[in-house]
């Protein structure tokens, strides 16, 4: 079987065309208690969708529902135990447009 070949189209379109099947259920959680004395705060510029946001007693507020599920979160976070990364059930999560 021949190599699948996405659709040449611009990064941001394709992350604008995505849809989200959302579960009940947090595919990922961020412990604010560890972030409260985290000053570095990578996810925050890192997250493409914006979902972590600092809020005024220093903590972060995450929301998991509209997730690209890319991973760069739990990558760039260098505190043990402050995001706990999974994907979403099967079925579940994000959808990306090929066209
Ligand atoms: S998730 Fe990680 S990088 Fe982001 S504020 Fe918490 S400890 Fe810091
Ligand atoms: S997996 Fe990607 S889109 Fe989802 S919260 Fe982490 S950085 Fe943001």
């Amino acid at each position: 079987m021949g190599r699948e070949v996405w659709p040449d189209i611009a990064f941001q379109d394709r992350i604008d065309s995505a849809t989200f099947r959302v579960h009940h259920q947090a595919h990922i959680v961020v412990d604010s208690a560890i972030c409260g004395d985290c000053s570095t705060r990578e996810c925050i510029v890192a997250c493409p969708a914006n979902l972590f946001v600092p809020t005024s007693d220093g903590g972060i507020l995450f929301n998991y529902e509209q997730c690209f599920e890319c991973g760069t979160c739990y990558m760039v976070c260098n505190r043990e135990g402050a995001i706990s990364w999974d994907y979403p059930e099967g079925g579940f999560g994000v959808v990306y447009k090929r066209t």
